[in-house]
């Protein structure tokens, strides 16, 4: 029984020396067979002092280079953020209509035209709207004028008379 010749497999020679450390392509805890070695993210890997450190410009013999043994796998990536809600929709949990839809209503129950500013005021006081903005009547102007030019004879608006709006019918 011929045993296979005892062409020393250079893994496995008694003096070789393994040593672990950290693969500082990715992370893995490796353990290099002679000092050297391959991780399984394919750098060629080198052990200086204790520390395996990766082989920055693989060098050809790379690839002849013993496979790492792989302790551990990478660390795992920091989790995702939890991915942010997909844009809320329009309705407003805290029960506020959008300025549009209170300026609607301000204008119905007018039952006549109002100006931006006369129609702002009313819709904030009566609790139907709230905003933050500096110029309230110009922010709400502005999205009827855009309202009525998107949607035509579609829009809940009007124009009235000079700076005026109304319902439509
Ligand atoms: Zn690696």
């Amino acid at each position: 029984m011929a045993k296979q010749s005892k062409k020393q497999d250079k893994k496995v020679t008694k003096n070789a020396k393994k040593v672990r450390g950290t693969c500082r392509a990715c992370g893995r805890v490796v353990e290099l067979p002679n000092h050297k070695g391959r991780c399984e993210c394919g750098q060629g890997l080198i052990a200086r002092g204790g520390r395996v450190v990766r082989i920055k410009e693989t060098p050809h013999g790379c690839l002849e280079m013993d496979a790492a043994k792989t302790i551990s796998e990478p660390p795992a990536k920091a989790p995702e953020k939890a991915k942010k809600p997909v844009k809320a929709k329009r309705e407003r949990k805290d029960g506020k209509m959008s300025g549009l839809d209170a300026a609607a209503q301000v204008l119905t129950e007018a039952g006549e035209s109002l100006d931006a500013k006369t129609m702002v005021e009313r819709m904030l006081a009566s609790g139907l709207w709230e905003t933050k903005g500096k110029t309230p009547a110009a922010t709400i102007y502005a999205a009827m004028i855009r309202e009525i030019a998107k949607k035509g004879d579609a829009s809940r608006f009007r124009k009235a008379e000079r700076g005026k709006f109304t319902v439509a019918k």
